[in-house]
């Protein structure tokens, strides 16, 4: 065997340093009469990327590299492992992966000088017939005709090969995707449960920013946690957020290119983060939009706010004016007869027919009756 290949998962913006690296060892094993160090690229493919909690939300292009290096022999021997001794940390061994199995002496010395104190970066030989020796950084030229750079240089790279990780928990690597049927569902309960929240409002917060919180994570807990309490108080929003998509996607051909960036943003299962913007407003205009096209005799259900609660004249008993508010700004109102009323503030889940529509403030307001009212689930 003449050389060793390492194989192994990296991303695109990885591929600089380890192209560097490859070149540096290269430079030194050719330098000093020896075979280089390659690097083949396999097929780009995308591999899932967690959040910090392990949950899918998107993807990032990644694919296999392979690095291969000369081996070291001489007279039988050959380098088969680095060993870095420290004193107070110890030591650290780098084995070549085909010799991973080989047990290793991690007593620090050196073999042909004696040197066995201090600081003191070795060598693992192993001999064809089994046994093993250690050689210091400086004598590993003197006795056995490696270059103490080659050596350096070549586990510099091993180490870089054997450590690199595509996924760095918290990052956000380029080239990443983000689950476009995540996105839509995040965005649809946090409009459900806190209303959607645009530039310039009241919000510190836009609910797009909320949206990449969740997804791409936040220095402030706080504030994630927080997010964490809406979705679970919006329920299940998955009708809501497929919806949207289906919305989304059908405008191709609309002339507003608002909603043709959007159809062709929606196309694809993931999104370039940029676009979370977009996405995210395409709940609350959806909402409106369905609400518009509500007719008298149309079921619906909505999360609503009770904005005000009205006395109502009646020969049958207590009745009360009830207005909502949802998510996304549409206007409800209830007559109802249904005790215990509710008070302004609290939150609900309604589902009732269309009585008729009206407009109010500048807005629809629909009316339902013989609403099945619920409590939002606990926020
Ligand atoms: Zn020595």
């Amino acid at each position: 065997m003449t050389s060793v290949s390492l194989t192994f998962p990296i991303r695109p913006d990885q591929l600089t340093a380890l192209r560097r690296a490859v070149e540096q060892a290269d430079r030194q094993a050719r330098a000093h009469g020896l075979n280089g160090c390659q690097l083949t690229r396999g097929q780009a493919e995308f591999m899932e990327w967690p959040d910090i909690n392990g949950v899918p939300i998107g993807t990032v292009p990644c694919e296999d590299a392979t690095v291969t290096l000369p081996l070291l022999h001489f007279q039988g021997w050959t380098v088969i492992a680095e060993l870095e001794h420290e004193p107070e940390a110890g030591t650290t061994v780098t084995v070549l992966p085909p010799y991973v199995d080989e047990p290793v002496d991690v007593s620090p010395r050196c073999d042909a000088c004696g040197e066995s104190e201090g600081t003191l970066t070795s060598y693992l030989l192993r001999h064809d017939d089994g046994q093993t020796m250690q050689l210091g950084r400086t004598c590993t030229e003197p006795y056995a005709g490696f270059p103490a750079a080659v050596l350096a240089a070549l586990w510099r790279l091993v180490r870089w090969c054997l450590a690199v990780e595509p996924y760095e928990a918290g990052t956000v690597p380029p080239g990443m995707r983000v689950d476009l049927g995540l996105v839509l569902e995040y965005a649809a309960a946090l409009t459900t449960a806190a209303g959607y929240a645009k530039r310039g409002g009241d919000s510190p917060l836009t609910t797009a920013d909320q949206v990449r919180a969740l997804l791409l994570g936040s220095t402030d807990r706080d504030v994630v946690r927080q997010l964490h309490r809406h979705l679970r108080a919006a329920g299940d929003v998955s009708a809501l957020a497929e919806s949207v998509r289906e919305w989304c996607r059908e405008s191709t051909n609309d002339p507003s290119d608002y909603r043709r960036k959007l159809a062709r943003v929606a196309q694809e299962d993931t999104a370039d983060p940029k676009e979370l913007g977009l996405l995210v407003s395409a709940v609350p205009i959806y909402m409106r939009e369905a609400q518009r096209e509500l007719r008298a005799g149309d079921r619906t259900s909505i999360t609503a706010t009770i904005t005000e609660v009205s006395p109502l004249s009646s020969e049958w008993g207590q009745r009360r004016l009830i207005r909502f508010v949802d998510g996304a700004g549409c206007l409800y109102a209830w007559e109802s007869m249904t005790k215990p009323f509710p008070k302004a503030g609290d939150q609900l889940r309604l589902t009732g027919r269309v009585v008729r529509t009206g407009a109010r403030d500048g807005k629809v307001e629909t009316y339902l009756s013989r609403c099945r009212v619920m409590p939002a689930a606990a926020s």
